[in-house]
């Protein structure tokens, strides 16, 4: 049965971000039932698509190395845009339920489920604004 696709992030959702951003191609071990998680949801007839801030290749790279199920990698440097999929699964996103009012409460007051640094990926971050201004040629603010 085709479920449609599923939007999995990596850092803090399948793998252990318990240090923090350690360089473009350092990427934590995989969470407990990470494996598990991955081949249950492909099972339950879910195309799996890693949706990551990092080079789809070095995601690709990380998948491969621990045998973990996917369909498809959309990295930083895949085609720009948000990808299609009925579900993003991301330790950093926030339900919108229609009420901006609690959409900025929840914003304002965010933290990750391990207490990860949102803040502490600069050098991320930077990269990623570098993505997005040579992808499209409007400002991107600061
Ligand atoms: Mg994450």
């Amino acid at each position: 049965m085709d479920k449609g696709i599923i939007a999995i992030d990596i850092d803090g959702t399948l793998a252990d971000n318990s240090g923090g951003f350690q360089g473009e191609t350092v990427i934590g071990d995989p969470l407990p039932g990470a494996k598990e998680f991955l081949q249950a949801l492909h099972d339950d007839g879910w195309e799996i698509m890693i949706h990551t801030c990092r080079a789809a290749g070095v995601a690709a790279g990380w998948l491969a190395d621990h045998g973990l199920y996917h369909d498809s990698v959309h990295g930083s440097d895949s085609t720009p845009g948000k990808p299609v999929a009925k579900i993003y699964l991301d330790d950093r996103g926030i339900t919108f339920t229609g009420n901006f009012a609690a959409a900025r409460k929840k914003i304002n007051s965010f933290a990750t489920w391990n207490g990860d640094d949102v803040d502490g990926e600069v050098e991320q971050r930077a990269r990623m604004r570098a993505v997005m201004r040579a992808a499209w040629p409007i400002k991107v603010r600061r």
